[in-house]
């Protein structure tokens, strides 16, 4: 257990031996600051300070953080900082808590700051694991983990089995089984390029994306030991019996009636960890498409997600299926393909994280305060329509209805800010901009039957106008991100402060309760693609109805949202055939580029 802490030995062991240990730390030259949030990047492997940061400004979390890919400027390919979640494990929660729990102990106990980093050196600070890491645990999980937190307590077992196990990571203390602390004792070295912790992603190495993973239920992937994948158990089996460990793991015991007793305390959650702040990362698990199950990552503020598949237009599509997933951004782009569904219904990961949505995605629950959820699919173009049912709104609760554009905000009533217009439930006022105004005077209720009609310039108004091709954008000039096992394209978003928006002449919104129209709502509305979106204020429920067959007769010329998704389709495979076209040779190019570069890193 009396372990060497002065890390620049062990450190210079630890690095892979193609990056020298960089003598330099962040961007100011300072120095490591224990105890404050600093990330790793993974190019230079040069410690950055949360605070020094320049385009991540709104990061945040707990110290400890191992389990992310991090770019500082210098190293990230646009020159701006990129910051990613890996999937954790019990392990990696495991070691970020005891980090921070060691930290926090001697933080307490000792006069001067400096001194914790000789004082923890000593040797292990072990904490018990039903009074003090599971208590930890259940305050701490959203910055802990981007996993749902769990329902059922059988997690504490798990956490027990994981601080039992990984005994290169964690030891037991000899004189109380029931106690366990950080086999690391210098707390610089907690990050994701400990040899350690490094080997827990190998352990939780994906297949090629082109081998599906088996069906993801994320309560019960109580995994210790990384996720699960084919053939991931067999590996681990491998791995720990090819293990050597110099430590003698004392068997933990085995948790007491009063660990499964533990409740989880009610925990208001401000913001998850990490840069999300439209949604958390697990979108859960849902069927889209024609591949089975697929997790969606949320559409996060400043970063969209679109489920690819490969475009069997382009010859090379098949070359890079060997590429190990997690350089998925390796992989030239334009070998997938925006895979749109094949009918119009509520978005998966493009709507705030807590409604509840219902198997069909046409129905959804609100929760607390206003949050959105809109549709999968948007008009560039014509008018169009679509109904909403209420189905339920308990006291207190509202609804707002209307159409929105990408950039609204999701965690904010529609008509919140310029990209949104809405009409609500309460005295039917209409919004838009965060201003309400006097719209159909009167509430609208359960069993009211809403009809949402936009009038847009038809497409021959666009032609000649090179912006305005009126053409779903391709996605392939976009970077591929692997998630859970499938691939996405990873596409920043426009910043909103720099989006002009103009009003465009004619283009005006109209609601109907009950078949009745309530007069035009907003007229020369903001020039854009709209999606139908609702948000719900606390547990209102709301059907949403796509047609073709709805409760009133849709207005005259207006086509149901559901021929949408056709026309969408078609509209997206020729967006994307004009950029390989167009692109020929640059693609070509690229692809030879990326081969070349993968053959040399391999
Ligand atoms: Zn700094
Ligand atoms: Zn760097």
């Amino acid at each position: 257990m009396s372990r060497r802490s002065d890390g620049s030995e062990r450190r210079r062991r630890r690095e892979s031996p193609d990056i020298p240990t960089p003598t330099e730390v962040c961007y100011c030259l300072g120095e490591r600051d224990l105890g404050a949030l600093e990330l790793h990047c993974a190019g230079c492997r040069k410690w950055f300070h949360q605070r020094c940061l320049r385009d991540l400004t709104e990061f945040y979390g707990l110290p400890f953080m191992v389990c992310y890919i991090f770019k500082c400027q210098d190293c990230s390919p646009d020159k701006k900082e990129s910051w990613s979640m890996k999937q954790t494990n019990f392990s990696h929660m495991c070691v970020m808590a005891l980090a921070n729990m060691t930290y926090n102990h001697y933080n307490e106990i000792v006069q001067n700051k400096k001194d914790i980093l000789s004082v923890s050196a000593q040797g292990p600070k072990y904490f018990h694991v039903e009074k003090e890491i599971v208590p930890f645990f259940a305050e701490n999980w959203e910055n802990l983990t981007n996993n749902p937190r769990r329902v059922k307590n059988s997690w504490h077992v798990t956490l027990s089995k994981t601080l039992a196990k990984e005994t290169e990571l964690f030891s037991v203390n000899p004189e109380n089984e029931s106690e366990v602390g950080l086999s690391e004792l210098n707390l610089l070295e907690i990050g994701p390029f400990h040899e350690n912790i490094k080997k827990l992603l190998q352990l939780g190495r994906r297949p090629p994306a082109n081998q599906p993973l088996p069906t993801a239920d994320s309560d019960t992937n109580d995994s210790d030991s990384g996720p699960k994948t084919r053939g991931a158990a067999k590996r681990r089996r491998e791995e720990s019996s090819s293990r050597t460990s110099s430590m003698t793991p004392t068997k933990l015991s085995a948790p007491s009636p009063a660990l499964s007793d533990f409740k989880m305390p009610v925990v208001t959650i401000e913001k998850p960890m990490g840069l999300l702040k439209k949604g958390t990362l697990d979108a859960g698990t849902v069927v889209e498409g024609m591949d089975g199950t697929v997790a969606f990552p949320y559409n996060r503020e400043g970063m969209q997600y679109f489920y690819a598949e490969k475009d069997v237009h382009v010859p090379e599509r098949d070359k890079f299926d060997n590429v190990d997933p997690e350089l998925a951004n390796q992989i030239p782009a334009h070998i997938y393909r925006w895979q749109v569904p094949n009918q119009v219904v509520i978005s998966t990961n493009d709507r705030a994280h807590q409604l509840e949505v219902s198997d069909d995605r046409l129905t959804v629950t609100g929760k607390d305060g206003y949050a959105v959820a809109r549709a999968t699919h948007f008009i560039l173009y014509g008018k169009w329509y679509y109904e909403v049912e209420l189905l339920d709104q308990p006291e207190g609760s509202h609804t707002r209805i209307g159409w929105c554009q990408q950039l609204a905000s999701l965690q904010a009533c529609l008509g919140y800010n310029q990209f949104s217009y809405s009409w609500r439930s309460k005295k039917g006022t209409r919004f838009h901009n965060a201003i309400g105004r006097t719209y159909s005077k009167e509430d609208y209720r359960v069993g009211d039957v809403l009809g949402c009609l936009i009038e847009l310039p038809e497409r021959d108004h666009f032609k000649g106008n090179v912006k305005g091709s009126r053409l779903p954008p391709t996605r392939k000039d976009k970077t591929l991100l692997n998630y859970k096992g499938r691939i996405f394209f990873e596409e920043k978003e426009e910043r909103k402060e720099e989006v002009r928006v103009v009003p465009q002449p004619g283009a005006r919104i109209t609601f109907f309760k009950n078949g009745v129209s309530c007069g035009t709502a907003f007229e020369d509305i903001n020039s854009g693609a709209y999606y139908p979106a609702v948000s719900l204020f606390h547990s209102a429920t709301a059907k949403f109805n796509f047609g073709p067959d709805f409760k009133y007769p849709a207005p005259p010329g207006a086509r149901p949202i559901c021929e949408r998704a056709e026309e969408m389709a078609i509209e997206l495979a020729l967006s994307d055939m004009l950029f390989l076209t167009e692109k020929a040779d640059e693609l070509q190019q690229n692809v030879e580029t990326k081969l070349r570069t993968l053959a040399t890193t391999n």
